[in-house]
């Protein structure tokens, strides 16, 4: 045991020698806006930085559109909604969609690197979930373009126009898949704005709808920040909103939105239960915890970020746990055998940590895994709150980070009510050994994604989304088709 907790260990003499993923990429110092299938300056002429959140420096230079290239962009994809992309034959647009589907999958390595260098998540997340994810779901809804008549039996179903769409830092390339492709193949054309953050991976995408000879003006990309966004949103050329991203600006879209004809889905935060019973495989739900946490920083709307454990268990799982946050890998994004990457940011570090400081102020007990941190960029170390009781702060509002806290329970009864003592209610997860119990317990929490002895695993045949405050509208499956039909 000694000796395997020596080899594992950060920075010991028995160090992993680095692995950094080699594919050549091709990261550009400039990114264009891409509208009507060209990249162009932007009208305003600024441009705002990339930065690489392991290093702190800058990637990229990325064009900020406002609103007369927000507008641009709109009367764009409404051109070809109504000229090209409206009137094809529903096969067609599937051709394109398996076409880029296709070339994304030719590019996923690269587009894995781009995706760590970017955003800072580990390369064995972007290369082994990310990417297989984003293909998929453009596979998945290039199969639905011409069954529509299918997914909605008697209906007409007819595609709603322009769809604005918003998406977040956690999970760029993936977030503007589950926007895009069910837009496209419903037969709607898209204007997207990328998180300021993360902006470089969906102009690669953009040259991937170049290649695949999309006929301009289906997509339209326009990176910036929340400025960006709001034009977006309040452009009466657009017949559709889609946003990811926190429960605050949630809120304010719902506003702006309210009293237009424009239709809304909203996914937005989460404070998720994981609910370990005493009979559940304790090996195995130490590591869906761990996964449920620490997986991509714990900037995942879904984490599994409050853990209920019953009672006769407490203290055996959290030392299982102790043990096992020592011998997570902090570091270099890129290193293949990085467990987990950087902080996205440093204005999300900052949440983090201050977040982490109220929950110390308020009595619960810090653990964190004795790594090391590398000197530059921006790091937290993975950790985990004892002591935690439903009202500290701690318990109620999204940390966003690799920051876990956790809570004990005696009866079934009361881990529900625990479990839905939140204003979220996006996922949760349950680990026992009882079918039975299982089904019990998921019929009775308000969390639209239940995982049983498992956790944050996605499937584009599947339908994700909230309950509550976590939003409404789901995307994935065939429900994900509803929002973007009439
Ligand atoms: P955010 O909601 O501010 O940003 C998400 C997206 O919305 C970005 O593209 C941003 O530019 C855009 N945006 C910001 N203001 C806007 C406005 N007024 N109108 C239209 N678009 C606007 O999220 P953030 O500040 O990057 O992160 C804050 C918190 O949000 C995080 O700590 C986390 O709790 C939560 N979050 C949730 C998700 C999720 O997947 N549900 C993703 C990212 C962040
Ligand atoms: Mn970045």
């Amino acid at each position: 045991m000694e000796r395997k907790k020596h080899h594992l260990k950060f920075g010991s003499a028995f160090d992993y020698a680095p692995a950094p993923e080699t594919t050549p990429v091709a990261l550009k110092k400039q990114y264009e806006l891409f509208i009507h299938g060209e990249f162009v300056a932007p009208a305003s002429g600024s441009y705002f930085n990339s930065i690489n959140p392991a290093n702190g420096k800058r990637l990229a230079r990325i064009a900020k559109a406002d609103h007369a290239d927000v507008d641009r962009a709109v009367k764009s994809a409404r051109q070809a909604f109504g000229n090209v992309w409206g009137p094809m034959d529903a096969a067609e647009r599937g051709k394109y969609l398996f076409r880029i589907a296709r070339i994304i999958q030719e590019k996923s390595r690269e587009l894995a690197i781009l995706e760590s260098m970017d955003g800072g998540k580990p390369i064995k997340e972007s290369r082994d979930v990310d990417l297989p994810l984003v293909a998929a779901h453009f596979f998945y809804y290039a199969g639905w373009a011409d069954k529509l008549k299918y997914a909605f039996p008697g209906k007409a179903p007819e595609p709603l126009g322009v769809a604005g769409q918003v998406i977040p830092w956690n999970f760029p390339l993936l977030m503007a898949a589950w926007k895009i492709a069910p837009a496209l193949a419903c037969g709607n054309t898209v204007v997207i704005k990328p998180a300021e953050t993360t902006s470089i991976t969906a102009m690669h995408l953009a040259e991937i709808f170049q290649e695949a000879g999309l006929p301009p003006g289906v997509v339209n990309i326009v990176p910036g920040a929340g400025d960006t966004g709001a034009a977006l949103v309040e452009h009466e050329g657009v017949d559709k909103i889609a946003f990811t991203g926190s429960t605050a600006v949630g809120k304010r879209i719902a506003r702006s939105v309210a009293g237009t004809s424009k239709r809304l889905t909203l996914e937005l935060g989460g404070k998720a239960a994981n609910i370990v019973f005493d009979d559940c495989a304790i090996d195995q739900a130490v590591e869906g915890v761990i996964n449920g946490i620490y997986f991509n920083q714990g900037h995942v709307c879904c984490a599994g970020s409050r853990l209920l454990i019953q009672e006769s268990i407490h203290d055996d799982f959290v030392a299982r746990l102790t043990r096992r946050i020592e011998t997570l890998r902090v570091g270099d994004p890129l290193d293949k055998n990085t467990d987990i990457g950087a902080i996205n940011s440093k204005a999300q570090l900052k949440r983090i940590q201050e977040l982490v400081k109220t929950g110390e102020e308020e009595g619960a007990e810090l653990h964190s895994s004795s790594c090391p941190l590398p000197d530059e960029g921006f790091w937290h170390r993975p950790s985990f709150f004892t002591g935690v009781t439903s009202s500290h702060r701690v318990a109620r509002e999204e940390i966003f980070g690799p920051v876990l806290s956790i809570m004990t329970f005696r009866t079934p009864a009361e881990a529900v009510t625990l479990a839905n003592d939140t204003c979220y209610g996006l996922s949760a997860g349950i680990w026992t050994d009882k079918g039975s119990k299982i089904f019990s317990i998921a019929d009775q929490l308000k969390a639209g994604v239940i995982w049983a002895n498992t956790f944050n695993k996605f499937d584009p045949t599947s339908p994700f989304g909230g309950y509550k405050e976590s939003g409404f509208g789901r995307e994935g499956g065939l429900q994900g088709l509803a929002a973007y039909v009439k």
